[in-house]
């Protein structure tokens, strides 16, 4: 058997090994939540265990603490990476400021000069805790990656969700196993040291690690290539569909009802002397009246109907429906829900002018919107603040 200065040197080599090629060859280029947390585990790891080389020496009684405050704080950054992987799961990352100091304290209870265990029971709890909930993330991530609240992974990544999952889960529960036999045998017992002293702990990690670092590379990667995706398909500021995404989708869906014989109407949205709300109470403020008209949209709209930001204070919005007076009395009512959003502001929301026009006029789709556009144009020009409809007599 291997003695535990020998597997401890192997586990540091190896973890700095695996933070330099994953820092360059994955960290870097994709930037992704995930692997930069991870990064800052394998940093963790490695030196929190090539510390732990000083024992027995005068070093010790720094080397022991510190060793534990990275130990915890690197689990802590595992958890946060598979936070990562569902969008909109917070980081409580004021987990971070108080970790170091919940294990310190009981550390230099114990003696960290003298007593290598030193905070090691508290320290062992805390990693089996941490590994159960990553694996609890990847778990419900794994569950989920069908949905939209997770990144759509592809068949890979989605593979190496699963390699980390079982690794972690593996982990969860040998420091569970770990922590338990501290309390009841304590750390000098024969027992705990061949089911779970230092050298099995060493042999698991190094395995763990290596087979979670290669997984999770492609995760990485799928995480990035489903940001990039997002952010070219919607519109920063409001979350809606940009200009190019929802042509697209509004032409196929155009195309669709037409073929299917199921009424639809294309609506551009324009917001009144909006100019002026940007120079009277500055940009910023023009910004929020733009997400509440989004805000607006998204509550008037049914699942299959679409909402886009063609640009500036203009808006696209494809309506299903066979009954055009319905679609205006929407559009109406989605004025009145627009301006009673004011009472959120200090200032009275703009009137909007809305464009419609369907395909019951024959031609392409590019021809709607063409329609829509001019039926817009004579919204402004009969006064603003209300919805025109197309008719056949407008050049
Ligand atoms: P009209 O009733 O004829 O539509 O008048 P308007 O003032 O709304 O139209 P105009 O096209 O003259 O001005 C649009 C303004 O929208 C000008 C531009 O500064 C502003 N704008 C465009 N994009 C943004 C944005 O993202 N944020 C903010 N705050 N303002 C924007
Ligand atoms: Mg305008
Ligand atoms: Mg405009």
């Amino acid at each position: 058997m291997l003695d535990n200065d020998t597997m401890r040197i192997a586990l540091g080599g190896v973890s700095l090994t695996v933070l330099i090629l994953f820092y360059l060859g994955v960290y870097r280029p994709t930037r992704s939540s995930f692997s930069g947390w991870w990064t800052v585990s394998l940093l963790c790891a490695g030196s929190s265990t090539s510390l732990l080389l000083f024992n027995g020496s005068a070093f010790q009684i720094v080397a022991n603490p510190v060793s534990n405050v990275l130990s915890v704080i690197g689990v802590t950054c595992v958890w946060f990476a598979t936070r990562s992987l569902r969008r909109g799961r917070g980081l409580p990352l004021w987990v971070l400021g108080v970790v170091p100091v919940a294990i310190l304290v009981p550390t230099f209870l114990q003696d960290p000069g003298q007593n290598i265990w030193a905070g090691n029971g508290v320290l062992f709890s805390y990693m089996g805790a941490m590994f159960v909930a990553a694996s609890a993330e990847m778990w419900l991530a794994w569950r989920a990656r069908a949905s939209r609240s997770t990144y759509e992974l592809n068949g890979e990544a989605v593979v190496a969700l699963l390699v980390s999952a079982i690794a972690s889960s593996a982990l969860g529960a040998f420091y569970v196993v770990r922590a338990v036999l501290y309390y009841v045998l304590g750390p000098e017992d024969p027992m705990f040291s061949a089911v779970v002293g230092t050298a099995p702990t060493t042999g698991i990690l190094l395995v763990c690690l290596v087979a979670v670092t290669f997984s999770v590379s492609a995760v990485g990667w799928d995480q990035q290539t489903q940001d990039l995706r997002r952010r070219a398909m919607e519109d920063d500021l409001t979350g809606l569909l940009g200009r190019t995404e929802f042509r697209l989708r509004s032409e196929r869906a155009l195309e669709l009802a037409a073929s299917a014989g199921v009424g639809a109407f294309l609506v551009i949205a324009d917001l009144d002397h909006f100019k002026a709300v940007n120079d009277i109470h500055g940009h910023a403020a023009g910004d929020r009246a733009l997400v509440a008209f989004a805000a607006a949209l998204r509550e008037a709209l049914g699942p299959e109907e679409l909402a886009g930001r063609l640009g500036g204070e203009e808006f696209g919005l494809l309506l299903i429906g066979e009954d055009q007076a319905a679609a205006v009395a929407r559009l109406d009512a989605l004025s009145e829900a627009f301006a009673e959003r004011s009472a959120a502001f200090d200032f009275g929301l703009p009137t909007v002018s809305f464009g419609l026009a369907g395909m019951d006029e024959g031609g392409s789709v590019s021809a709607v919107y063409e329609r829509a556009d001019l039926a817009l144009y004579r919204a402004k020009d009969a006064g603003r603040d209300r919805v025109i409809s197309y008719d056949g007599e407008m050049t």
